[in-house]
């Protein structure tokens, strides 16, 4: 199939023998595309905001120079485009920061429960705006473990916010915390954290490829709302340092539920 060699030949001397290898570069070349991939989306995605300001600077200067509403429209679309930009530019440094950090285990124990019920509060003007409710269910004693408090707290703003941002005005957003005995997918304890929303939900066909960079289910959606589509690939990487996982479940019409599993024992070999 896909598999991409390059081949050398070299003659041993005295023996008659050619000496024929192969070196199979298929992982090389994929990382290379993907490289190329991530800087083309980069750019593209700064790019649309960057001509977006260029153009209104040049109207501004020029037709609508004395077109006092006009300037007060499209100074407030120029702050919107910038401020997206910067959000890109924030995203993206948390991205490289998290993927350099990804190999560090984590040791300082934190208490999870905090970190959830902080985070509904710092979200609860966020869902004020869409007049959206928070039911939260979590354990009254904190539950310690060894994590990256400021990460896990990125963790569940990204997922709390799409919920609220993709759950739509006027619902509820349910949020719960369990610590359980035996987490399947570790065999061992573990935490559970669901982020459920009762918005448009998910086809079935994009939820494999929505942790992966840009990739968005409407894109023309995702910016509307502001999304730089890096959220999940962020919490994808935050969770691979923690040993966690990532799971989602939707259907069309009904909403998303996406679940947070982190492993509370630390494994034997861990650094
Ligand atoms: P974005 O910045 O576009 O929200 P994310 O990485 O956070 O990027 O999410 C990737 C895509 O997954 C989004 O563009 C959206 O299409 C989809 N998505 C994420 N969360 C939800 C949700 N709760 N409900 C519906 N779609 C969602």
């Amino acid at each position: 199939n896909d598999t991409t060699y390059t081949v050398s030949v070299s003659l041993v001397e005295n023996t008659g023998i050619a000496l024929v290898t192969f070196q199979d570069i298929t992982m090389v070349t994929a990382a290379g595309q993907m490289r190329r991939d991530f800087v083309a989306n980069v750019s593209h995605e700064l790019r649309t905001p960057l001509t977006a300001v260029m153009g209104f600077i040049e109207t501004l200067q020029g037709p609508a120079r004395n077109d006092a509403p006009a300037r007060e429209r499209f100074l407030g679309i120029m702050q919107a485009e910038t401020e997206r930009m910067n959000r890109l530019v924030g995203d993206l440094l948390s991205l490289s920061r998290v993927e350099a950090d990804e190999r560090v285990r984590p040791v300082t124990q934190v208490d999870i429960v905090g970190i959830v019920a902080s985070t509904i509060r710092s979200l609860t003007p966020l869902a004020t705006e869409a007049n959206v409710s928070f039911v939260v269910d979590l354990p009254e004693d904190p539950v310690m473990l060894a994590a990256d408090m400021d990460q896990l707290l990125q963790v569940f703003t990204n997922l709390i916010e799409n919920a609220i941002k993709y759950g739509g005005r006027d619902r509820n957003v349910y949020v719960t915390l369990e610590k359980r005995d035996r987490v399947n997918a570790f065999r061992a304890s573990g935490v559970v954290v669901s982020v459920r929303d009762e918005g448009l939900g998910i086809d079935q066909q994009h939820l494999p490829r929505l942790t992966e960079r840009f990739y968005r289910v409407d894109s023309h959606r995702s910016r509307e709302i502001g999304g730089t589509g890096l959220g999940l690939a962020i919490v994808k990487h935050i969770l691979n340092r923690h040993r966690g996982r990532l799971k989602v479940q939707s259907k069309l019409g009904e909403g998303s539920e996406f679940i947070v599993l982190l492993p509370l024992e630390q494994a034997r070999n861990s650094v």
